[in-house]
């Protein structure tokens, strides 16, 4: 493990989604979309790291984390959940694939796979770069939909919910329906499910490979 930060604030976003402020370490270079891996410092847990994603930029004071837990389950997400401010966890050196190249895009998120997006979308505002941009993002339930609010008050950002229990999954039928360019860069996080169906989608649409950027393993 490479760094110790302290959690500092906590706060939920959705029924099994919690935003985390920890402290920054000095030495912490990233780039909006990156990752790290996290384990908890308590009994039996050491062994354990799991990835995720920075949400806060890389200039920040703090680091910041969007995390869905899974309470079912006794894993990580699950013990996350319980941390209290003052708790601290082990953090590994970033990492990922996923950056922004810039240009006209659509982010295709499913659940919590909006983490990569959240500080690039941020960015993209800050930078006045959000023209030609589109997010779709599916989720179970409407109550499921993380920041949606944040998310409809970009200007300039299209936005296309999906909510799964009502309208089913997205397919290839529904990209070419509701999208209407695909000489662009796309997007695309969340379970690995769903990640090869928007990429399968994507190439029957004949999107190039190389405009198609991911992170594996979700
Ligand atoms: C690069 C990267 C970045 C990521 N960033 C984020 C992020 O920013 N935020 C975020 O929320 N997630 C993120 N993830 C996903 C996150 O890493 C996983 O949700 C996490 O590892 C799950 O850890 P866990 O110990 O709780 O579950 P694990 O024990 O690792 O189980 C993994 C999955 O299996 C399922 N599962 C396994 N056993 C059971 C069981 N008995 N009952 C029910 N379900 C079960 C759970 O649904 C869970 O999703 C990221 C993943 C990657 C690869």
């Amino acid at each position: 493990m490479d760094h110790e930060i302290t959690l500092t604030a906590k706060e939920r976003l959705t029924p099994d989604t919690w935003h985390y402020v920890f402290t920054r370490p000095e030495k912490v270079e990233f780039t909006p979309g990156q990752a790290t891996a996290l384990t908890l410092e308590r009994e039996g847990w050491t062994d354990e790291d799991r990835p995720f994603t920075f949400t806060s930029q890389p200039e920040d004071p703090v680091l910041e984390f969007v995390i869905k837990s899974y309470p079912d389950h006794d894993g990580v997400t699950a013990r996350l959940r319980d941390l209290d401010p003052g708790d601290k966890v082990q953090m590994e050196d970033p990492f990922g694939a996923i950056h922004d190249r810039g240009g006209p895009a659509t982010f295709l998120a499913a659940g919590a796979g909006i983490t990569p997006f959240i500080p690039i979308l941020r960015r993209r505002v800050r930078d006045g770069k959000l023209a030609d941009t589109t997010l779709v993002f599916s989720n179970k339930t409407r109550a499921d939909i993380i920041l949606r609010e944040e998310w409809e008050a970009m200007a300039g950002l299209e936005t296309i919910f999906v909510v799964s229990d009502e309208q089913g999954m997205i397919d290839k039928a529904f990209l070419k329906r509701r999208l209407a360019d695909f000489d662009r860069t796309f997007y695309l996080c969340g379970p690995g499910e769903f990640v090869d169906a928007m990429r399968d989608a994507l190439k029957a649409l004949d999107v190039p490979g190389d405009r198609i950027v991911t992170e594996e393993g979700w």
